[in-house]
């Protein structure tokens, strides 16, 4: 209905940058005509072996597509060969920004694989394994057994030294076949993409014998799809040469031996080409002119060149047939009668082996199906091969994975952040987030405080990544690791400005949490890298407090880390038993202060802003006077009261009044000294300080 596609519209242009909508006619959409193009497409008869039978949006939407494909290409869809119905509930779901955030696939800033999470697991040796491997990434698994049987398979090459470099040896042999055979099927193939089909194929037996006595399930599975090839490989060893030309319209692709009627037009132009051949030695012979060339171009054909100082020994039979600066170009009727005979031929031969080559691209069609399916299972070892040279030489662990609502992580590192730093030691971290009832197994909120650049975000992206690398199957950075499954990974971390399309910093921020707070599930996992900044202090305070709160309610609480560097938040310890506190711990004898990386239990005590601005070279004259501006305003935080018993932060309204009197009560705690006050005068005085309230 319009009101939906007005919906429909608006969610795309808020969702998409620059989005190219074409609206495209209902009858599409129609029902009938998408059955009749699903059934042509998949050569059935009826919907039920396809398993679309009375899945009407399935065949709507999938018809629909076909019917606009087979429009736009205006060709036959001969690769398209099999449906597969993809099910959102065997996935999780990652969104662009969290996808972007946790930089699963390219870096933030570079935009780069190298320091993403697929720079470090991908060892992959084919594009196939690439691009799988990448799906993989992108659509972690929900199902424990599936995610387990991936980890088996792993876990057996692990242990298997000698299949995993035997392996490694023939994946490297391996093109992109996925991409050739789509390119057959499409009629675009030309001689050297089936050289190179040939080649992979004579890899797949081998690798079929190293998978054989492999002892897993997945690997079983793989083993079964990769097929033998035999008959094809013959096919195409039979009747193209070893090293085609690009083109496929000027012949030399078609073996000897392969077209009796091709050998035969060959065969009768042999003796005119070897005359021709021969005609520059025995013409520099009979002529006596050294310089003599034969040469051939495509306007005049074959001419004999002498140089123009040598034309008095020209023999009369030559006919000039062109005049360059330097030399004479001659043809005599005996070349020309020959070069006839040979190019009216080679025309003929170049249409004939076309056509021998387009038969045998014909007769390579059945094998698509089969061709497709070999291919997927060759980038499915290549990408479980990767993954376990990566947990071997990355010193990973295999992850308990169950159902149950705990992530329990033992030394956890970052992936990427780990390479990069090389020799300077990861310090790495627990992490225990849960939504049991029973202690240590009852904080499914933490919040995490802590100077900048002391490792929050680091903490907590590593986290998120650990999660899903172990729902990929993969093993991971840690010592030990048990994750009960998670339905979507939200992340909100730090300003992604996206001010060039008309939306501010904070309205992003807004939007991103808005569709956490709509989303998430009780089996999500929720990473806040700062709630609120950019607004004002109070406002932001207010929606991070919320946000907190609402996500650690008792029921449906959900796993969250948040880091902020509202203190205050940390309140929400005392109040509600799923919250716990951590900080950063930072080494401070008062001179130099070290960010130790080291997640300890408790909220943080100081922010250190002002140290980090030192280190990043804001000018001394702008730290001091910032240094004397937190001296005062520590001194009148007092005017910003929390009320713990209305569960919620309550802020003074008359912040001037309050001022003074705090000034006053700071200043008489100040003149404390309690190193020499004896008890009774210190219980006087606490009366006299709360008098003054
Ligand atoms: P901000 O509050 O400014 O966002 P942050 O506390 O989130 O800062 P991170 O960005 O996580 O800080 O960390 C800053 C840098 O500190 C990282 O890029 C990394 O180089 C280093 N670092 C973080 N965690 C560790 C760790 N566990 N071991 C070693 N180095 C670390």
């Amino acid at each position: 209905s319009k009101d939906t596609e007005g919906k429909l519209l608006d969610y795309l242009n808020n969702n998409l940058i620059s989005p190219y909508i074409n609206i495209i006619d209902d009858s599409y959409y129609k029902i009938s005509n998408c059955k009749d193009i699903i059934l042509r497409q998949f050569k059935v008869n009826t919907l039920i072996p396809i398993g679309l039978d009375g899945r009407d949006e399935i065949i709507s939407s999938c018809g629909s597509l076909l019917l606009y494909i087979l429009e736009t290409e205006m060709q036959d869809l001969t690769n398209i060969k099999q449906l597969e119905i993809r099910n959102n509930k065997d996935y999780m779901i990652l969104d662009k920004s969290t996808v972007r955030n946790l930089e699963l696939l390219e870096t933030i800033y570079e935009g780069k694989a190298k320091g993403s999470l697929i720079g470090v697991l991908n060892k992959t040796k084919t594009s196939m394994g690439e691009r799988l491997l990448k799906r993989y990434i992108r659509e972690p698994l929900i199902n424990t057994d599936e995610i387990i049987k991936r980890q088996n398979a792993i876990e057996s090459l692990i242990n298997n030294n000698i299949a995993k470099k035997e392996l490694n040896n023939q994946l490297k042999k391996i093109y992109d076949f996925q991409r050739l055979t789509s390119k057959i099927a499409k009629g675009r193939a030309n001689a050297r993409d089936l050289i190179s089909l040939k080649q992979t194929l004579s890899a797949l037996p081998e690798i079929k014998k190293i998978l054989q006595p492999i002892n897993s399930v997945l690997i079983k599975e793989i083993y079964k799809n990769l097929d033998n090839f035999d008959d094809l490989y013959e096919l195409i060893h039979n009747s193209i040469v070893e090293e085609p030309p690009a083109t496929i319209k000027e012949g030399n692709i078609i073996n000897e031996g392969y077209s009796i009627e091709l050998d035969y037009l060959k065969e009768s132009i042999k003796s005119a080409k070897s005359w021709i051949l021969n005609l520059e030695s025995s013409e520099k012979e009979r002529t006596g002119i050294k310089t003599l060339k034969v040469g051939y171009n495509k306007i005049f054909g074959y001419y004999i060149d002498v140089s123009k100082s040598q034309i008095n020994n020209v023999p009369d039979e030559y006919i000039r047939k062109q005049t360059l600066v330097n030399n004479e170009r001659y043809v005599t009727p005996e070349l020309k009668e020959k070069e006839s005979l040979v190019i009216t031929a080679e025309a003929k031969i170049n249409k004939l082996e076309y056509e021998i080559f387009q038969e045998i691209r014909e007769k390579i069609i059945p094998y698509i199906i089969r061709l497709q399916k070999a291919s997927k299972a060759v980038a499915e070892i290549d990408v479980l091969l990767s993954l376990s040279e990566v947990a071997i030489r990355n010193n990973y662990i295999k992850p308990i994975i169950d159902d149950s609502g705990i992530i329990d992580i033992k030394e956890g590192r970052h992936p990427s952040i780990e390479e990069i730093l090389g020799d300077n030691i990861f310090v790495p971290n627990d992490t225990l987030i849960s939504l049991d009832d029973k202690p240590p197994y009852d904080k499914s909120m933490l919040i995490i405080t802590g100077p900048n650049m002391s490792g929050k975000s680091t903490y907590m992206r590593q986290t998120a990544l650990i999660v899903l690398m172990a729902q990929i199957g993969s093993y991971v950075p840690a010592s030990y690791a048990r994750i009960g499954i998670v339905d979507r990974v939200f992340t909100r971390i730090g300003a992604s400005d996206n001010l060039s399309y008309g939306q501010s910093t904070f309205f992003v921020e807004m939007s991103e949490l808005a569709n956490i707070l709509r989303n998430a599930t009780t089996k999500s996992l929720i990473i806040l890298d700062e709630v609120g900044r950019g607004t004002s202090t109070f406002d932001g305070l207010s929606i991070a407090w919320a946000v907190a709160d609402y996500l650690s309610t008792n029921e449906d609480a959900i796993r969250t880390m948040f880091a902020t560097h509202y203190h205050e938040l940390t309140l929400l310890e005392s109040q509600n038993k799923k919250v716990k506190n951590l900080s950063v711990a930072v080494s401070d004898d008062g001179k130099d202060v070290v960010f130790l990386h080291k997640i300890v239990e408790g909220p943080a005590n100081k922010s250190y802003g002002i140290h980090v601005a030192k280190i990043a070279g804001v000018p001394s004259k702008i730290r001091i006077s910032a240094e004397k501006k937190l001296k005062e305003l520590e001194k009148s935080s007092l005017s910003i009261g929390i009320n713990n018993n209305m569960g919620q932060i309550k802020f003074f309204d008359e912040i001037d009044d309050a001022t003074s009197n705090n000034d006053k009560l700071i200043d008489a705690l100040y003149d404390v000294e309690i190193d020499n006050i004896t008890p009774i005068d210190a219980l006087n005085k606490l009366n006299e300080l709360k008098q003054m309230i």
